[in-house]
Order: structure tokens, then C-alpha cells, then sequence
């Protein structure tokens, strides 16, 4: 049931969390609790979620089965989209996992030459889309999940031009070269960019999924959004979590540990390593059996003293390539344990099956050392959910690279899964790493895995979904284009006192390549100083500009002076600027030197230092890797500046860290305090710091320039229209005054 005043959730995923399986004339509905289910369980209790997906293979179900599956599907808030066991075949095992998958983890040797199944995809896709233009309301929140999916979000825009819509890639995205061998590379991307947010485990995905855009598309991102079709499109980082309390609460029941302690107590005191993966050539089994193998080639005085329990999870037996590998892994778990297994041991336990998660949990807690050493891994839960599963605070694991997961715990021993030397050297190390240096470890493993858990990545990304889409939602209707209307909404207002206040740059002169040269013409001195002429017509020029820049170029208007986002005002007619807030001594000196080895190491940048914020330029550089760059300093600026009072701001092509709480409506709550409602007020701004501005003045004529969300009531294409429509007020004004 979904409560009044809550948002709906629609969740759209290939497979549903959900097994039916047949009985006498009905069926038997289980709902499952994968990763995606827990992590929405406060969503689904407090709002409602309505899954959108494949219930599995119900070809061989009667009708009366059918139908009754249909109502229990119903009645649990699920929508299913059936698929004929040829659609499955050509659309999720041919061209999502034998195109995209291999594609998506740079095993481009594994895409077949006769690559098929495009066609399906798409009508597959569109099949899915139907079902969600079906059950959406308008201001639900939609959510499509994975690669299976990735033309999805276009296709719903489409039809829905104001749905809210997100998506998450589960999977790596593969670096602009290796996209780019896809021969619907184009088709994919522009799928994706229906959606409002698009986010990624790692920053590595998001800038290859940026690269791409721009390689192929030819669009910039300014830092992590997109202007496309006049929407804004966010992407974002979001790294998955597990259900941690659950693995640790498993983990300490009785029954758990009476797993461990059988598996102990078999392996005779023995070191155990693990390996638990679904049987997919991803995961880098091969190689870490020959690491193993070469371990105890070296070190004959282990080979009684390990064993290796590989966990090998049937899966994808339909496609080919993963019946080969199969045949490849058993074959070489025949050939190590053929050279050493001894009169009383085997060194590899092969374990091809799934395990229960209690025994999973078993195995974690009884290890001595894990294993996760995929060559290119979206994620991998499994490293995660080992560190959640050892409350006894011991063990070591061992990381591969290629994981999203390294992202996060650099606390594992990280290891390149190609290198069989490396790797082998890493088990040995991990074999005999010291108490301490383990227990360290571990700690802070286990503290990573806790906070940043399932529940905190699904309200992460749906908070991060919500907001994005506010402004359209809150704004109510969508601005109105065109000078027209918003000639006719100052025209029939009341005669009365105006107050005007007006960005500077890309809202009074256009953008240019180098700021220094956005100088103001004759016109537009005249312009503003006729506005600011005008009975009964203050002008506010609030910028994001230093103070001496402001008072060279329009210094002698009378007009108000805001620079630097607000942060310093020059009331009409005055010299002195006052500040808005004083500032702490020294603020900079951890941001200056970051910024200008930034600068430093990027051509075409530079660093602009104001009172009370810093900014990184990069118009200049190279568009490409100025955006990278870009993300860089980011990342290193959130370490750096945790708990300071000062926050990063992004802007058309500069990254600015600034005071905390300094922005532009500032100006707007100075006019409102100074006149009240007397004043009728126009705001006029192009970019993100103009926002504030809008939002400030909820009940003023707040006007957009150019394209992209925004919290405005009004958009004017470019600067020419800023212009014509300041001239034409002009005349509006001069005959209203007696
Ligand atoms: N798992 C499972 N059955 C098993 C062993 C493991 O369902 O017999 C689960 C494991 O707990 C984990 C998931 O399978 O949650 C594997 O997720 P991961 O991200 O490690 O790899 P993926 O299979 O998604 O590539």
C-alpha cells in the first residue's frame, strides 16, 4: 500500500526477486532477498516499491498456473514482462551475455565474431518500457537496473518526457576504446542518457562512461552533469554495499559456528584458503589455481599444510563459452591436484555448486585467507560480505585490482590478478602476515563495510535521484520558454518598484575563452546604466567575480556591486565593500597547493585566488582530460577538506571551493530585507551558482539562460535575449512613469 504524500518507487530489473515454482493447478511464489531487495526494504515498507521484471522460465506452466501466478505477482506489487525462451536466448544469454558482459569486463577475445541479438535487445527493451509507462503515476521515482536494460531510460522518456527516472550500472564500464568496438556503442549511450541520474560503483566507470560521451557524441560534461536535449542528466558514484548486520548476525549463531568449527577441524590444522565465485571466466579462477599451483611448486613445506576450498557456483550453463571454461577449470583443479595431492591430503577442494548461506558463511568465518582475484570486476560482494562475516576480527583477504571493491578497501592485499607470480607471492604473504598487521586490517575493512552497508547505497542513490529531479518537481510546471511570456508576466504586473538582479557573465556577455577578456561593451554600459536610471528601478549585479575585476569594469554604474557569489557587497554610490561573513584566517592552506599542482600538471589551467573562495580554471585544457582532471581534484579535495568549513563548488568549467554557506542568495535576502515586498524582483543567471539565487526568491521573476534543469520560473536562449528583453523593460518602464 503506498502512504499519501510518499513517493512511489518502480524498480525495473531484468530478473524479479521472486521463484514460482509450479504445484497442482497453482504456484508456489517465493520472494527472494538479493542485494537490490534489502537495500529497498525501508523504501518498500515506508512508500511502497512496485517491481518490473522477468519471473523466471514459466514456459512449461499451465494456463490455470499462469493466471494464478499473475494474481499472486499482482498482489505482491510486481509487474511481470514474460519472455519466450527465444527471447531469453538471443537477448539476455546472446547479446547481453555474450556481447555486452565480455565487452564490459575487457575480455573483447570472448565477444563472438558473429555477434547476434541486437535486434531482440532492443525489442526486448522496449517490451520492458511498455511495462513501466504502464504502471507509472505521475512524480514516481523510476529505477532501472543493469546492463540488460541500458536502452530502457530513452525509451520511457520518450513517452514520459517528465518521468524521474534513474539508472544503475552494476557492471564495469569499460574504458572509451573498448566501447567503442561495440557496433551500437551510440545506440547504448544515448539509451542511457534518458535517465536523470546514472550511477556507477566507481569513479573510474563514470569517467569512461564521460570519455565515451564525448568521444562518441561529442558531449561535455561539466564535472559529473550533462546538458542534453535542454535536461540536465547527473551521473554519480555510488559503490554497493552489502547487508552487513545480517552477515555478521549469521556469522555469530551457534549454528553458524559449528560450521566453522567442522570445517576447522577437517582441514586438521591446516591453513584454509577460499574462493567462492559464480563459475564465469570473469572471475580469474584459472589464474589463481596456477598461483596456488606455483606456491607450492616454491614452498614443498606447505603442501601438506594448505588446503584450497573453490567455491564454483553453476552459472550460464546455456552459453557456450561458460561450458568450455568449465571443461578448462576442471582440468587444471585435475592437474595441481594430480602433482600434489599426498597420501593424506588433496591440496584443491572443488566445490562445483552452491553452497547455503549458512555453509557460505561457515567458510568465511573458517578461512584463513580469501581469495577474490576477478580480472575486472563491477563490484564483487563477496569480498565484502567475508569482512562482514569475521566479528572475530581475523583473517586476510586478498584483492584483486580489477574489482570495484579495491576502490574502497585498500585495506585487503590488492594484487594484479594477471601477474600468477604476484599473486602467488600475495597468498604466500597473506599465509604468514603477522597477528597484528591482520587484525589491523581487518578493523578497517570491517569499519568500511559497516557504514557504507546496502541501505546506505539505496538511499544514497535515490536521495541523489530525488534531488535531481526536485527542481522540475518543485518548480511545478517547467519554465516557461521565450521572452514573450515573461515580457507579458512583468507588463501586467502592477506599476511598481523593481529590483533587478543580474549575473554577469553568460547572462550580460557571453562565455569566453579567457575570462580576463569578458570585458563590458559601450552597449552594455549603456544599457545598464539606463536601467539603473530608471525611476524606481534598482540594479544588483552579483557575480562570482573578485572585487577589483567588478569595480574596474562597472565600478562608475550606480549600481549595487555582489562579488565573489555574494560573499562582498558595494552598495550603489558607495566604495566600501562589506563582507558577508568574516573569514577564518588561513582557510586556504590546504586547498592552495592542491589546486596548483593541479594546475601545474594540466595544461590550459589556472588558479584564481578571491577573499573567501579559491577556483581551478580549465577551459583551456584539453576537454577530455580537463574533465578527468577535473574529477581528480574532487575526489582529492572531499579528503582533504572533511571537516573543514568549506565546500566545492562546480561551475561551467572551473571547480571553486568557497566558504561554507556563501552563495548567491545572499543578494536576494539583502533586497528582501531592505525592501520587503515593496519591491518586485527580477533575477536573471545562467549557471549552477545562479540556483541559489532562484531558489532564494521563490515568489520573484526568476529567469533561466539557456539550456538545463532549473529552479527558475522563465529561460531566455543566450545573452542576446537577455539583452532585447532588458531594452524592451526599459521601455515598459519609461512609459509607466508619469
Ligand atoms: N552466492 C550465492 N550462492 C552461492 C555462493 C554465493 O548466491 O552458492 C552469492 C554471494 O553471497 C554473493 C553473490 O552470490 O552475494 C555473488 O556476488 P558478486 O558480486 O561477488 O559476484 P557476481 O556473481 O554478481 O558476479
Amino acid at each position: 500500500m503506498v502512504s499519501a504524500g510518499e513517493t512511489r518507487l518502480l524498480v525495473v530489473a531484468n530478473r524479479l526477486p521472486v521463484t514460482a515454482r509450479a504445484h497442482k493447478d497453482g504456484v508456489r511464489l517465493a520472494m527472494s532477498s538479493g542485494g537490490l531487495a534489502t537495500g529497498l526494504r525501508n523504501w518498500q515498507e515506508r512508500a511502497g516499491a512496485i517491481w518490473i521484471g522477468w519471473p523466471g522460465d514459466v514456459s512449461r506452466f499451465s494456463p490455470a498456473q499462469l493466471a494464478d501466478l499473475d494474481r499472486q505477482l499482482d498482489r505482491s506489487g510486481v509487474v511481470p514482462v514474460h519472455l519466450t525462451a527465444d527471447e531469453i536466448a538471443t537477448y539476455y544469454e546472446g547479446f547481453a551475455n555474450q556481447v555486452l558482459w565480455p565487452l564490459c569486463h575487457y575480455l573483447v577475445d570472448r565477444v563472438p565474431v558473429d555477434a547476434t541479438g541486437w535486434r531482440t535487445y532492443c525489442d526486448v527493451n522496449a517490451r520492458f518500457a511498455d511495462a513501466v509507462c504502464q504502471a507509472w503515476r505521475p512524480g514516481d521515482l523510476v529505477w532501472v537496473h543493469d546492463y540488460q536494460l541500458m536502452l530502457v531510460p530513452s525509451l520511457i522518456r520518450e513517452r514520459l518526457p517528465e518521468a524521474r527516472i534513474g539508472y544503475f550500472h552494476h557492471i564495469p564500464f569499460p574504458s572509451s576504446e573498448v566501447l567503442r568496438i561495440l557496433p551500437w556503442r551510440q545506440e547504448v549511450l544515448r539509451g542511457l542518457l534518458g535517465a536523470d541520474v546514472i550511477g556507477f560503483h566507481t569513479f573510474a566507470y563514470r569517467r569512461h562512461f564521460l570519455t565515451s560521451l564525448l568521444d562518441t557524441e561529442g558531449l561535455e560534461a561539466e564535472v559529473d552533469t550533462l546538458e542534453v536535449g535542454g535536461r540536465t542528466v547527473h551521473t554519480g558514484v555510488f559503490p554497493m554495499g552489502i547487508d552487513a548486520a545480517h552477515f555478521e548476525a549469521l556469522a555469530r549463531e551457534p549454528e553458524t559456528q559449528a560450521v566453522v568449527a567442522r570445517l576447522r577441524e577437517e582441514a586438521a590444522g591446516r591453513h584454509i584458503v577460499l574462493g567462492v565465485d559464480r563459475l564465469d571466466y570473469t572471475k580469474g579462477i584459472p589464474r589463481r589455481l596456477l598461483a596456488f599451483e606455483r606456491l607450492l611448486e616454491r614452498r614443498p613445506d606447505l603442501r601438506d599444510r594448505v588446503r584450497y576450498v573453490q567455491v564454483a557456483v553453476p552459472s550460464r550453463e546455456g552459453v557456450d563459452a561458460y561450458r568450455s571454461f568449465r571443461r578448462q577449470v576442471d582440468e587444471l583443479v585435475g592437474r595441481v591436484n594430480g602433482r600434489f595431492t599426498t597420501l593424506g591430503a588433496v591440496p584443491v577442494h572443488y566445490l562445483h555448486r552452491s553452497v547455503t548461506q549458512r555453509e557460505l558463511v561457515g567458510l568465511f568465518g573458517a578461512a584463513d585467507v580469501m581469495l577474490v582475484t576477478p580480472l575486472r570486476d563491477g563490484m564483487n560482494l563477496v569480498a565484502k560480505e567475508f569482512v562482514a562475516a569475521r566479528p572475530d576480527g581475523d583473517g586476510v583477504l586478498v584483492l584483486s585490482e580489477f574489482a570495484g571493491a579495491a576502490a574502497e578497501l585498500g585495506d585487503a592485499l590488492i594484487v594484479n590478478p594477471y601477474d600468477v607470480d604476484a599473486l602467488s607471492d600475495c597468498i604466500e604473504r597473506a599465509l604468514t602476515m603477522p597477528d597484528t598487521e591482520r587484525r589491523l586490517r581487518m578493523a578497517n575493512l570491517r569499519a568500511r563495510v559497516r557504514r557504507h552497508d546496502v541501505h546506505a547505497w539505496a538511499s544514497g542513490y535515490l536521495g541523489a535521484l530525488t534531488q535531481a529531479t526536485a527542481v522540475a518537481t518543485d518548480a511545478g510546471d517547467r519554465p516557461v520558454d521565450g521572452e514573450a511570456a515573461l515580457l507579458a508576466a512583468v507588463t501586467v504586473a502592477e506599476p511598481q518598484r523593481w529590483c533587478l538582479l543580474l549575473d554577469y557573465d553568460g547572462t550580460l556577455t557571453p562565455i569566453v575563452e579567457r575570462p580576463e577578456l569578458a570585458t563590458p561593451n559601450d552597449d552594455l554600459l549603456d544599457l545598464l546604466r539606463e536601467l539603473a536610471g530608471a525611476a524606481e528601478v534598482d540594479v544588483h549585479l552579483v557575480s562570482g567575480r573578485p572585487r577589483d575585476t567588478l569595480e574596474r569594469w562597472l565600478g562608475s554604474l550606480p549600481v549595487d556591486l555582489w562579488a565573489e557569489h555574494g560573499f562582498w557587497h558595494r552598495p550603489a554610490r558607495q566604495s566600501r565593500w562589506e563582507s558577508a561573513t568574516a573569514v577564518p584566517e588561513d582557510w586556504w592552506v590546504k586547498v592552495l597547493p592542491i589546486l596548483e599542482s593541479f594546475a601545474a600538471t594540466t595544461p590550459g589551467t589556472r588558479v584564481e585566488q578571491k577573499s573567501a573562495a579559491l577556483a581551478w580554471h580549465y577551459r583551456g585544457a584539453d576537454p577530455a582530460f580537463g574533465e578527468r582532471q577535473a574529477h581528480e581534484l574532487r575526489l582529492v579535495l572531499g579528503d582533504a577538506l572533511s571537516n573543514q568549513p568549506l565546500e566545492v563548488v562546480e561551475g561551467k568549467k572551473v571547480v571553486e571551493i568557497r566558504l561554507r554557506g556563501v552563495s548567491k542568495a545572499a543578494a536576494a535576502r539583502h533586497v528582501r530585507r531592505r525592501h520587503g515586498p515593496t519591491r518586485q524582483v527580477i533575477a536573471v543567471g545562467d549557471d549552477r551558482t545562479d540556483e541559489d539565487l532562484f531558489q532564494a526568491l521563490p515568489d520573484g521573476i526568476t529567469v533561466k539562460v539557456g539550456p538545463g534543469a532549473t529552479a527558475a520560473r522563465y529561460r531566455l536562449d543566450d545573452v542576446p535575449a537577455v539583452h532585447r528583453v532588458l531594452r524592451s523593460l526599459l521601455t515598459t518602464w519609461a512609459r509607466a512613469v508619469p
